[in-house]
This record gives structure tokens, C-alpha cells and sequence, in this order.
């Protein structure tokens, strides 16, 4: 079995924009690339967990989010670096676009996208952990039973004052430094 980081992506690995659409606009926040580096060389496996529910809402479709990711994935690359896997979930009731506009069961605080990951991977999710920077990623990791969610002062975290995380974390850096000396 593996053991996996879950990130959220916006606000945790690149900066949030709301309903980011234009791959020109995505920027990795300074350090993203050392955190997944880091949580590598430790045996973890990084899996990207992203609510897009823009894709409901009609603001962008599936292949828009596709060169999104690839944009990503570019800049991660660059810096020597591949994150294992990204899971989205497009959905959201109140979206105007079939077959998206439902009530699913992977829009996180659910646990859809981890359970996603743990079929493809084999993944420990209690020996996992989950790095996001809204409350629904912390409620994630422990609905998934994460063995620590961790909450990022980056993109939405900056204006969280009550979290139930584990941690409070800088940024993703600081997040997987964390892991790395929790796990020792
Ligand atoms: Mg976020
Ligand atoms: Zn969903």
C-alpha cells in the first residue's frame, strides 16, 4: 500500500483566481515545487484533490480545465517536478450544465476523489494527509481519516482564524516540512 499528500490545488499549490480559466494564470506559489520534491523523496505519492465546480456553473469546460492542468503540470516540470495524479470534481447542484449540475458525492468535503485515488494507487488513507487552504479541504482529510489535515495561510487561508486542522501551516513548504517531522 501507499502512503499519498493530497493538495488542493488553488490556493494551496497555485494561487487562487477565482475560477481560474486562463492557463496564463496559473503561478505556482514560491516553494510549491520543494514541498512536492520533499514529500516524494519521503515515499509519499502527491495527489492534486480540486473542486471545480466551474464546469457546472458553465464558466469553463473539461478542456479548458485540461490546459489549466497541463499549465500545472508545465511549471511543475520545470522545477523537476510531476504531482502523481489530478482528481476534480466538476459538479455542483445549482450549476446550469448537464450532466455536471448534481448533487455528487466527490465535491469535497466528501470523500469521493480520495476514495478515486485509493482505488488507482492502493493508497493508506489513514496514513495519508490533506493540505488545503478552505475548511472544506480540513474536513476532508478527516472525513477521509487523514492522519493530519493541515491548513495553509495561503489564497483563502489567510482569513481562517477557527480551523479544525492539525496544523496551521505558512504555505505548502511549511506544510510539508511539517509532514516530514511528523513522520520521523
Ligand atoms: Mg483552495
Ligand atoms: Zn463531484
Amino acid at each position: 500500500m501507499h502512503k499519498a499528500v493530497f493538495l488542493d490545488r488553488d490556493g494551496t499549490v497555485i494561487e487562487e483566481c477565482n475560477y481560474l480559466k486562463d492557463p496564463e494564470q496559473v503561478k505556482l506559489f514560491p516553494g510549491a515545487a520543494q514541498a512536492v520534491k520533499l514529500l516524494k523523496e519521503k515515499g509519499f505519492l502527491t495527489v492534486i484533490v480540486t473542486n471545480q465546480s466551474g464546469i457546472a456553473r458553465g464558466y469553463f469546460d473539461i478542456h479548458t480545465l485540461q490546459q489549466v492542468h497541463a499549465k500545472m503540470n508545465l511549471l511543475l516540470a520545470v522545477d523537476g517536478v510531476a504531482v502523481d495524479s489530478i482528481y476534480y470534481c466538476p459538479h455542483y447542484p445549482g450549476g446550469i450544465i448537464a450532466p455536471f449540475n448534481i448533487d455528487c458525492d466527490c465535491r469535497k468535503p466528501q470523500i469521493g476523489l480520495a476514495l478515486q485515488a485509493q482505488k488507482e494507487f492502493d493508497i493508506d488513507l489513514n496514513h495519508s494527509y490533506m493540505i488545503g487552504d478552505k475548511e472544506v479541504d480540513v474536513d476532508f482529510g478527516k472525513n477521509f481519516g487523514a492522519k493530519a489535515a493541515i491548513l495553509v495561510a495561503t489564497g483563502y487561508g489567510k482569513n481562517n482564524p477557527h480551523t479544525n486542522a492539525d496544523y496551521r501551516a505558512k504555505d505548502l513548504l511549511d506544510a510539508a516540512t511539517w509532514i516530514l517531522k511528523n513522520e520521523l
